[in-house]
């Protein structure tokens, strides 16, 4: 079962990539772009990081699980001012949402709710698998959670290498047409970083990390 402390570290662990990967991610957003998706996403969960921080210290941590997801996307939205803010406050939100109150939540339940979480990110994105964006690495790679964390961290990591050749429907860099093809998106390398995150996390609790890959 999972807690509002795994949360919290999931999190924590997904602040502390966004942090290390932040210049490639603006990188990757200067092509087919405007060069803000590392600072975007480093404000973003640096926020989330002090929220998560101050609640421990008023003593005011969620026992719910789900709670957590709400926080950290609440955060987003009032944080991040580019279309991935509202995209990843709204996947959070939504998963959150869908976890109820709470205090322990299963593997399957967590899935289950981040299925809810990206579908309610396609709703308000208008956005399919294909278009080049952030559902190209979500979509294989929630899906992949019903074999593991490490698969569901793998298979967005894939799906965001799959970017490359795709032309973009959505978002800034659709406006570039056939010239947005040849690039990663940004916005789907974020999300690898979030589902790796997770992986880790979970990793780290069951005490797979040593053995991935070998059993
Ligand atoms: P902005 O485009 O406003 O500068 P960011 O640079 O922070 O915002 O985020 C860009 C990323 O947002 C893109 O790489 C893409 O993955 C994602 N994105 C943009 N529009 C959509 C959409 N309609 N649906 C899903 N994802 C989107
Ligand atoms: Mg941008």
């Amino acid at each position: 079962m999972r807690d509002a402390d795994f949360f919290r570290r999931w999190m924590t662990a997904a602040a502390a990539a966004v942090e290390r990967e932040a210049d490639r991610l603006t990188e990757l957003d200067s092509p087919i772009g405007d060069a803000d998706h590392g600072s975007n996403l480093l404000r973003g969960f640096t926020a989330v990081r002090a929220a998560l921080e101050e609640q421990a210290r008023e003593e005011q941590a969620p026992a719910a699980a789900g709670e957590v997801l709400q926080l950290a996307g609440r955060t987003l939205i009032s944080t991040v001012g580019g279309a991935s803010g509202p995209l990843y406050g709204t996947l959070l939100r939504r998963t959150g949402k869908s976890l109820g109150e709470a205090a322990e939540v299963s593997d399957a339940e967590l899935r289950e709710a981040l299925l809810a979480g990206v579908d309610a990110v396609a709703q308000l994105g208008g956005a399919a698998p294909g278009d080049k964006t952030m559902l190209d690495a979500l979509v294989p790679g929630v899906a992949a959670l019903s074999t593991s964390y490490r698969a569901a961290g793998d298979a967005a990591e894939n799906g965001a290498l799959a970017t490359v050749p795709m032309q973009a429907r959505k978002g800034r860099a659709s406006y570039l047409g056939e010239r947005s093809i040849g690039h990663q998106d940004p916005g789907a390398t974020s999300s690898a970083l979030l589902l790796g995150a997770l992986a880790d996390v979970a990793g780290a609790a069951d005490g797979t990390d040593a053995t991935d890959g070998v059993r």
